[in-house]
C-alpha cells in the first residue's frame, strides 16, 4: 500500500531505490530475508549462541576467587537471569519464523523493545538494569559472529540503489557511509543542524530526517522514493508518481550538470566584490570532492572524526599525516583545520562518561583543556602540518578571555617543544577562533584583539541563542536562521570583524543556505564554507548579485523584528532585481 511520510530535508535532490533497515544506532546488525527451508537453521543457529553465553557465564562463575566480594556472584547471576528469560532467550525465535529474518536483527529487534520498556520506566534502579541487558545482548550478538550462518545472495540490485532507513544515526555511523554508496538516507530521528544531518549532507545525497516512525512503518526491500529537498518520503509509489519523479530526478541531474560547469569561473558578483567558497570537510579524503566542486580553500576541517568509529585514539604521527595530507593535496590554498570537537553528540569510544547535558558540558576546547596532554599532540601534529601548505587552526567554543589565554599557552608550549626538537613548522600560522557560543558573539573584542581570524558556527550559535537541542527533533521546528536575535549577532560579528580589519568567515549550516547567500552577502559577509556539495549553487547566487544594492537591502531587514515581514523581505531580497 502506498503512503507518504514528511521530515526535514537535509539533503536535496531525489533518490528512487529499494529500503534496507538497519537496526537501531548500529551499522553493525544487518537485515537479511532468510529463504523458507533456513529458517529452521537460523533458529538453531540462535539457540547454540544463546547455549554458548550460557556455558560463558557457568565458566565465569566457577572462576570467581573464595574470598570474592559478593556482588561479583550476584553480577553473573543476574546476567544469567536475564538471559534464561523468554524475552531473550525465545522470543527473538519467533522472530526468525515469522519475519523470515536472520537470528542477529531479531535479537536486536527484541533488545530494541526491552531497551525502550526501560527507558519507561521511573524507578532509577530498575532503569539502571537498562545496562545489563544491554550487556547480555552483545555477548548473544558475539557469540553469533562465530556460528557461520546464512550467506545472502549478493543483492540483485546495486548497492547505490539501496536506501538506508535508521531510527537513528550518530555522526560516527553517518561518516561511515562515506565509505559505501547508499543512495540516500533515512532516520526517524535528527535535527535539521544536528550532526547527523550536516555529516549527511557532506555525502551530497538525498536524505531526511525527524521522519519519526519510518522505520517502523517501511518493510525491508520495500520501493520508496526519498525527494530530500521537501523531506518527503513516498513509501510503495504507484506507477504514475513512479513516472513523475523519475523525471524530476532527471531534471535535477540536469541542473547538477550545469551547475558543474562554473566550477572554474571565480566567485565574483555582479559589481564586482570577490567573495572566497570554501569547503567544510570531515575526512581527509573529501579533498577530492571539495576541489571538484571549484572550492578555494578548506574553510573547516572537523578533525574530531578522526577520533571516532576506532577503539583507540590517533597519536600524533597519525594526525600529522591527515592534516599535512590535506594540505598539500590543497596545494597552497588555504586550509583551516579545527580542533577537535569532541564531546556532546559526538564521542569517542574510550569510555570517557558524558554529563547529563552534553552540549553545554565537557565540550570541545573545554575537553582539551582539561586534558592538555592529548591537545598538545593534536597541537603539535597541526603544526607539523603548517609547515606543508596554507594552514590555519580554528578553536570551537571558545567563550571567555581566560580560555583563550590558556589555548594560546598551550601553542606556545607545543612551538617550543618542536623548537626544541628542531622540527619545521610555520611561525605565523593563524589561530582563529569559532564563534559559536553567544558569550563570544556579544564580548568579541577580546576574540578580535587576541586572536588573528573568526568563523562564525551557526549551527551551535542558533542552538544556544534559541535554547534549541540541534540534535532533538522535537524543537528542530524552532531553528531559524532569520530570528532577529539571530540577524543581530551574526550582522554584529560580521560588521565589527570588518571594522577591526579581521577576517571573518561563517562555517555553520547558514553559509550553504542558497536562500541566504543574498543575505548574508548584503550584511558583509565575503567568506562562506559549507558542504562542498553546495559551492556551485551558492557560487551562481553569488554572480547574479549586487553586493551593493543588498546592503541597504540587509538594513531593511535588521529593522524587521515581524516573522512573516522578514520571510516576505527575504524572498524580495532573492528575487531576480538584486
Ligand atoms: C557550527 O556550530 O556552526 C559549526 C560549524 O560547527 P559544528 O557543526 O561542527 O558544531
Ligand atoms: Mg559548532
Amino acid at each position: 500500500m502506498s503512503f507518504t511520510l514528511h521530515g526535514i530535508g537535509v539533503s536535496g535532490g531525489i533518490a528512487i531505490g529499494h529500503a534496507h533497515l538497519v537496526s537501531h544506532a548500529t551499522l553493525e546488525v544487518d537485515h537479511f530475508v532468510i529463504p523458507p527451508h533456513q529458517i529452521a537453521a537460523e533458529s538453531l543457529r540462535f539457540d547454540a549462541a544463546i547455549q554458548t553465553v550460557r556455558a560463558e557465564f557457568e565458566t565465569l562463575r566457577g572462576e570467581i576467587p573464595a574470598g570474592a566480594p559478593a556482588e561479583f556472584s550476584a553480577f553473573v547471576d543476574l546476567h544469567r537471569m536475564i538471559l534464561d528469560d523468554a524475552t531473550l532467550s525465545s522470543e527473538p525465535r519467533r522472530i526468525i519464523e515469522t519475519e523470515q529474518c536472520n537470528a542477529e536483527w531479531a535479537i536486536k529487534v527484541q533488545s530494541d523493545t526491552l531497551l525502550a520498556q526501560f527507558d519507561a520506566i521511573e524507578d532509577n534502579y530498575l532503569r539502571e538494569r537498562r545496562n545489563d541487558v544491554v550487556q547480555v545482548v552483545e555477548r548473544i550478538l558475539k557469540a553469533l559472529s562465530g556460528q557461520p550462518g546464512y550467506v545472502p545472495p549478493p543483492a540483485t540490485d546495486a548497492e547505490h540503489e539501496r536506501i538506508l532507513v535508521a531510527h537513528d544515526l550518530s555522526p560516527a555511523d553517518v561518516v561511515q557511509f562515506k565509505r559505501h554508496n547508499f543512495a540516500s538516507f533515512i532516520t526517524d530521528m535528527g535535527g535539521v543542524t544536528s550532526h547527523t544531518a550536516v555529516v549527511a549532507r557532506s555525502l551530497n545525497i538525498p536524505s531526511i530526517v525527524a521522519l519519526h516512525r519510518a522505520r517502523e512503518l517501511v518493510r525491508e526491500g520495500e520501493l520508496i522514493i526519498v525527494d530530500g529537498s521537501c523531506g518527503v518520503l513516498i513509501v510503495d509509489p504507484d506507477e504514475r508518481v513512479l513516472a513523475e519523479y523519475q523525471r524530476r530526478k532527471l531534471a535535477f541531474g540536469a541542473e547538477r550538470s550545469k551547475l558543474a560547469g562554473l566550477r572554474d569561473t571565480p566567485a565574483v558578483t555582479h559589481d564586482g566584490v570577490a567573495v572566497e567558497l570554501h569547503a567544510n570537510i570531515e575526512l581527509p579524503e573529501d579533498v577530492a570532492q571539495a576541489l571538484a566542486n571549484g572550492a578555494t580553500g578548506i574553510g573547516l576541517f572537523r578533525s574530531e572524526f578522526l577520533f571516532l568509529n576506532r577503539s583507540d585514539l590517533p597519536d600524533e604521527d597519525e594526525q600529522f599525516e591527515a592534516y599535512r595530507s590535506v594540505a598539500q593535496a590543497m596545494n597552497g590554498l588555504p586550509v583551516t583545520i579545527r580542533t577537535y570537537d569532541l564531546g556532546a553528540d559526538k564521542q569517542t569510544e574510550d569510555g570517557f562518561t558524558v554529563g547529563a547535558n552534553p552540549a553545554l558540558g565537557l565540550r570541545a576546547i573545554r575537553l582539551c583543556l582539561t586534558e592538555p596532554q592529548r591537545f598538545l599532540s593534536q597541537l603539535r601534529a597541526l603544526l607539523r602540518a603548517s609547515h606543508y601548505g596554507n594552514v590555519s587552526i580554528l578553536i570551537p567554543m571558545l567563550a571567555s578571555s581566560s580560555e583563550i589565554d590558556q589555548t594560546l599557552q598551550l601553542i606556545a608550549r607545543a612551538k617550543a617543544s618542536l623548537d626544541d626538537e628542531q622540527i619545521p613548522y610555520n611561525r605565523n600560522v593563524r589561530i582563529g577562533s569559532m564563534i559559536e557560543v553567544p558569550a563570544a558573539a556579544l564580548a568579541l573584542d577580546v576574540f578580535l584583539r587576541k586572536l588573528d581570524f573568526l568563523s562564525i558556527g551557526t549551527n551551535d550559535l542558533i542552538q544556544y541563542t534559541l535554547a534549541i537541542d540541534r540534535a532533538d527533533e522535537s524543537v528542530a521546528y524552532l531553528y531559524d536562521p532569520l530570528h532577529p536575535a539571530i540577524l543581530s549577532l551574526v550582522s554584529g560579528i560580521i560588521k565589527r570583524a570588518n571594522k577591526a580589519g579581521v577576517p571573518v568567515t561563517m562555517c555553520g549550516e547558514m553559509a550553504g543556505d542558497v536562500t541566504l547567500t543574498r543575505l548574508l552577502l548584503g550584511l558583509g559577509l565575503r567568506n562562506f564554507s559549507m558542504h562542498a556539495a553546495h559551492v556551485p549553487d551558492v557560487k551562481q547566487q553569488v554572480l547574479h548579485a549586487d553586493a551593493t544594492a543588498l546592503q541597504t537591502a540587509a538594513r531593511t531587514m535588521l529593522r524587521a523584528s515581524d516573522p512573516v515581514r522578514l520571510k516576505m523581505l527575504l524572498a524580495r531580497m532573492n528575487s531576480p532585481i538584486h
